[in-house]
């Protein structure tokens, strides 16, 4: 029989200093130009684990954005306010084997292929009900709700970045547009920009992958949005679609619903149990994080946390 190790902050730093080095095989997003500015050297990884107690090794202050992490907590935020059945009436389900940025189905059937890619993510956030900055603060105060931290703000510069530089953004926001998915103002593709650019740590990541692990409980308890099956739906997508189109390879790999975004982090449920986050900026060819990827499987082998062995 094989023995799990104890979950201790040892074992935490153990795994960041066996993985630290894989960083170097990637590169930090620089098609954002502000993201391109962001340290490579720093490194962080903390866990909340099932008992909702935080353990952080590495750089714990270090900020860093969201990015396409953000897509999950709108996707919670449109299914509350709308319900499921309204959110996915003109978006599908589907797995990534696009990159984030892709026009997926958009041209053909006019939906876009899930919440997780931009598309959709953009479709999403526009159903967000509310004029101007609403739905943008909705989202925010949902991303302080769930890690307890009400310091959590967005960063302008790379918001102003993202917004000057975001033309395949805001391409897929006029075609759906031009189809009639979105009704509103360039107030909701502002939204998206800005939800991306929320700055967190990688212990706010874990406290995020955490609760959606948790249905929707808070690691310290709070259950104020108790919600098993919005959990599920995260989860689902997470899934097979949280990593970009490396999305099915991971879920082989790695077997856990898990989130990542261009800024170097990545959010990770284990169903039922803990959340981890990891963050390093340099990236790999999909915009994953490299170190990231490898600390989590790492720690998922060790802690035999895949959702497929029993
Ligand atoms: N703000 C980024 C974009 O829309 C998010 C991409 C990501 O993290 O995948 O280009």
């Amino acid at each position: 029989t094989t023995t799990t190790p104890q979950l201790t902050e040892k074992v935490l730093q153990d795994i960041l200093n066996q993985n630290k080095h894989f960083a170097a095989q990637g590169k930090v997003a620089d098609y954002i130009p502000e993201l391109g500015k962001m340290s490579a050297d720093a490194i962080a990884f903390s866990v909340v684990d099932a008992q909702g107690k935080v353990i952080n090794v590495g750089d714990t202050d270090k900020k860093f954005t969201m990015q396409s992490i953000s897509k999950i907590i709108a996707l919670m935020v449109a299914v509350q306010e709308n319900g499921e059945e309204a959110v996915f009436k003109n978006m599908g389900y589907f797995g990534s084997d696009k990159p984030f940025n892709h026009f997926g189905n958009l041209e053909i059937t006019g939906k876009p292929l899930n919440p997780m890619m931009n598309a959709g993510a953009i479709l999403t956030v526009s159903m967000i009900k509310g004029e101007g900055e609403t739905a943008f603060q909705k989202v925010l105060k949902m991303v302080r709700f769930i890690t307890k931290n009400n310091n959590i703000n967005y960063n302008e510069a790379v918001y102003l970045s993202e917004k000057e530089t975001g033309h395949r953004n805001r391409g897929m926001f006029h075609i759906m547009k031009n189809s009639g998915l979105i009704m509103g103002t360039e107030d909701q593709l502002d939204n998206y920009f800005k939800q991306c650019s929320i700055e967190v740590t990688a212990e706010d990541l874990a406290k995020i992958g955490y609760f959606f692990a948790n249905e929707c409980v808070r690691f310290d308890g709070d259950a104020t949005y108790k919600n098993a099956n919005l959990s599920k739906l995260i989860q689902s997508q997470m899934l097979v679609a949280g990593m970009y189109e490396f999305s099915g390879e991971y879920a082989r790999r790695i077997g856990l619903p898990s989130k990542s975004g261009v800024g170097g982090g990545i959010t990770v449920s284990v169903p039922g149990k803990m959340g981890i986050g990891v963050f390093s900026a340099p990236l790999d060819s999909h915009g994953n994080s490299v170190a990231g990827y490898q600390m989590i499987l790492d720690f998922s082998e060790r802690f035999n946390l895949n959702i497929f062995q029993p």
